[in-house]
């Protein structure tokens, strides 16, 4: 057969990062090792995954190895699977573009860094799999055949920005990748990627659970021996080749705690989620009853980066009675627990359990149900234990967590509790609902909290002027997610959860409070026709104009009614797409800033002053500013300020 070689250019991406990879300084360099044989792992599961559905696929029942075959004298290494393989358009697609968003962003990354080194957390976070080959090698052979096809595809690089493709001949499906190693950087050790000792150490550090056999022929010499085990006078030395399994394959989730060490949990938990860093904390269980399975559980010791894409990869692995199922299951955990990464091993589930077969799947519901128990009993205690670690969980995961409150179920009260918030009662610290309840004033019963941007923005905020002077504690809310949960959370512990940017604010005693009322009532009166002809004037934004108790230093502000949606979080709903009529706020205005008492004398020298329509926009404007609201028209504003200065100075 004379195959037709084809020359291809790599797509933009890809190139760069072939770049990166080939000029780079990083120095472990022995993880492409790992990535290869995973991208072999995953081949071999795929295959037999699919073969379940296919069984042409699986034809002549492969035995799954995986191969390692060096050569010093070529100075080559050829990791070869039996995996789902490759046809010729998924080389091109797989191998010489870059479709995944993470990966783009990687080389972004690596472009912005000037020495160009790829730091490790990088490609952990963003698992540049089959690139990592090209740190050691100045040329890469890849042949493939996908299992069901009869002819197979070798792909080509060499140095340049160009890739060839031939058709070639391979007598089972599978891959096999030819690493040519570089000649430069002995140095290195490099060429030590074809040595026994160095191979053997590699793939028990990274691939040791890996549930195929990694093999290799290993050459060793015999000497026929007496009885006593000595060598026969005389006796020839024989070479003997001889295939060895350089990996234990054992299920680490089914040894007992004490048999595992931390360094094999790291070591496992790198494997599974690519995750460069020692996972943060890991559980363990064995779940019995009318259920049975074993979890192994790593929480992250920071957010991984693809979490940030919609691509990312969430879930845990799923196993029935250890035969590998699938990756990334998300039905096992649900979205507000989507950083816990690690392997679910069931005895009950059918082997032939789907995709779409889960989602209704009552067991895996009840899984789920088990592992959220578990995760959030391992956090809780960490919770009363060690409040410094939590924190530093909180700190990467707390805005994740939280969505779980307002997706309710039955976990919301525990996650509830195990919240930390800022407030205004120490700078320095979060504090959780409870601690928040034990400071509460004796006639208190109400927990007061405020939504902003930022902290700054929440304490400049008039809102909080009142709940400043009378010393009332204040939590400070500056995530977006908390004003979902916070909408949908009426209280806790029996205490009622209130926006203090929301309906009405009593403060104090009894008598305190009916004595602010009394007052305000008061107050209502007098400026009864001020206020109603600044609701005129401000029909189309505000609902009302009201006397505030909130304020004492600020003209005015504005506060939605008890159930209003806060402002934020209709922006929050308009943009992902929902139609949202505009909720009309309140107008507070406080009756003993010098403002309202002058125009209060302004109106009642002439209720049909043109001005009063300015300083009724004015008012609205500043309130909308203070709280980090935005104004509509900002060039009217301006020229409204501008005007007033002008009278003013
Ligand atoms: P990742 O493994 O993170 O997806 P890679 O760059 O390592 O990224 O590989 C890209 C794709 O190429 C894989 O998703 C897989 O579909 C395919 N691939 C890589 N190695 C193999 C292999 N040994 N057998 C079959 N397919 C492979």
């Amino acid at each position: 057969m004379t195959a037709t070689v084809e020359t291809h250019e790599f797509q933009t991406e890809a190139r760069q990062l072939l770049d990166l990879m080939v000029h780079s300084i990083y120095s472990n360099k022995d993880i492409f090792l790992r990535e290869l044989i995973s991208n072999s792992s995953d081949a071999s599961d795929r295959r037999k995954f699919e073969g379940v559905q296919q069984p042409e696929l699986l034809e002549g029942n492969p035995e799954m190895e995986i191969w390692l075959e060096p050569d010093p004298d070529a100075r080559t290494l050829t990791v070869s699977d039996r995996g789902i393989g490759m046809s010729r358009a998924e080389v091109m697609d797989l191998i010489g573009t870059i479709a995944k968003s993470g990966t783009k962003e990687f080389v972004e990354k690596l472009k912005e860094s000037k020495e160009k080194s790829v730091s490790s957390d990088m490609i952990g976070q963003f698992g540049v799999g089959f690139y990592s080959g090209f740190m050691v090698a100045d040329k890469v052979t890849l042949e493939t055949r996908r299992a069901g096809e009869a002819t197979a595809t070798r792909w080509e690089w060499s140095g340049e920005g160009t890739y060839t493709l031939e058709e070639v001949e391979r007598d089972e499906p599978g891959t096999s990748i030819t690493l040519h190693l570089k000649e430069t950087d002995d140095e290195d050790g490099l060429s030590d990627y074809t040595q026994e000792w160095k191979l053997r150490s590699i793939v028990k550090k990274y691939s040791d659970f890996v549930a195929y056999p990694i093999k290799m022929n290993i050459e060793r010499t015999e000497v026929e021996r007496d009885e006593e085990g000595k060598a026969k006078e005389g006796a020839e030395e024989k070479t003997i080749i001889e295939a060895q399994t350089l990996n234990s394959m054992k299920a680490i989730w089914l040894k007992e705690k004490s048999e595992v060490s931390d360094e094999e949990l790291t070591e496992f938990y790198k494997h599974i989620s690519h995750d460069w860093n020692k996972p943060f904390e890991t559980i363990s269980a064995k779940i019995e009853g009318t259920l049975e399975y074993r979890l192994l559980l790593f929480i992250p010791e920071k957010l991984p980066m693809d979490q940030l894409y919609r691509d990312a990869k969430l879930g845990l692995q799923l196993y029935v009675k250890r035969v590998f199922i699938m990756d990334d299951c998300k039905e096992l955990v649900p979205d507000y627990l989507r950083f816990v990464r690690g392997v679910v091993d069931s005895e009950d589930l059918s082997l032939n359990i789907s995709r779409e077969i889960l989602q209704q799947d009552r067991q895996i519901q009840r899984m789920q149900k088990g592992i959220v128990g578990k995760v959030l009993d391992s956090l809780m205690s960490l919770f009363d234990k060690d409040r410094d670690r939590y924190l530093q969980f909180w700190k990467e995961f707390g805005r994740i967590l939280k969505e779980g409150i307002y997706l309710g179920g039955e976990s919301k009260e525990q996650l509830l509790g195990m919240a930390l918030f800022e407030s205004t009662e120490d700078d320095s610290k979060l504090t959780s609902l409870a601690e928040y309840v034990l400071r509460m004033k004796p006639d208190q019963d109400t927990i007061y909290y405020m939504t902003g941007e930022s902290r700054t923005v929440v304490e400049n905020s008039p809102h909080l002027e009142a709940f400043k002077k009378k010393d009332y504690e204040v939590l400070i809310l500056t995530d977006p997610v908390d004003e979902v949960w916070a909408q949908s959370t009426p209280e806790f512990d029996g205490k009622t959860l209130q926006s203090i940017g929301k309906g009405d604010v009593e403060l104090g005693s009894e008598e305190e409070k009916k004595k602010d009322d009394e007052e305000r009532k008061a107050q209502e009166k007098k400026f009864e026709t001020l206020l109603e002809c600044l609701q005129k004037k401000l029909d189309e934004v505000v609902k009302e104009v009201r006397i505030s108790n909130r304020l004492e230093t600020s003209a005015a502000c504005l506060v939605g009614s008890e159930g209003d949606l806060s402002p934020q979080l209709e922006e929050m709903m308009k943009s992902m797409g929902q139609d949202m009529p505009k909720t009309k706020r309140i107008l507070e205005v406080n009756p003993g800033h010098p403002i309202v008492e002058k125009l209060q004398g302004m109106f009642e020298a002439d209720p049909d002053a043109a001005e009063l329509s300015d300083y009724a926009d004015l008012l609205y404007g500043q309130a909308l500013l203070a709280e980090g609201g935005q104004l509509k028209d900002p060039g009217k504003f301006a020229k409204l300020v501008a005007d007033v200065m002008v009278k003013a100075l």
